[in-house]
């Protein structure tokens, strides 16, 4: 396909997991750290509360809030 925004990049998309915030990134740049719009970096990892699955005894993981992927820290010195 030819115009438009030219190479169909997928962007990585990922909710920062308290603040809600888009990656931007490319989807390739994982797992490096996401970086949004604002300024916000993290990084993330599968959650381990719910395993990824968003969901923890029928209701939504409250460690992830459903998205799967839980805040590593980072230990920033
Ligand atoms: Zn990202
Ligand atoms: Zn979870």
């Amino acid at each position: 396909m030819r115009g438009g925004r030219g190479v169909g990049r997928d962007l990585c998309g990922r909710r920062h997991a308290l603040t809600q915030v888009e990656c931007l990134l490319p989807d390739t740049h994982y797992p490096g750290a996401h970086y949004a719009l604002d300024g916000t970096t993290w990084h993330d990892g599968l959650c381990q509360g719910c395993h990824g699955d968003g969901t923890r005894d029928g209701a939504v993981c409250g460690d992830c809030n459903g998205g799967g992927f839980s805040l590593v820290e980072l230990g920033e010195s």
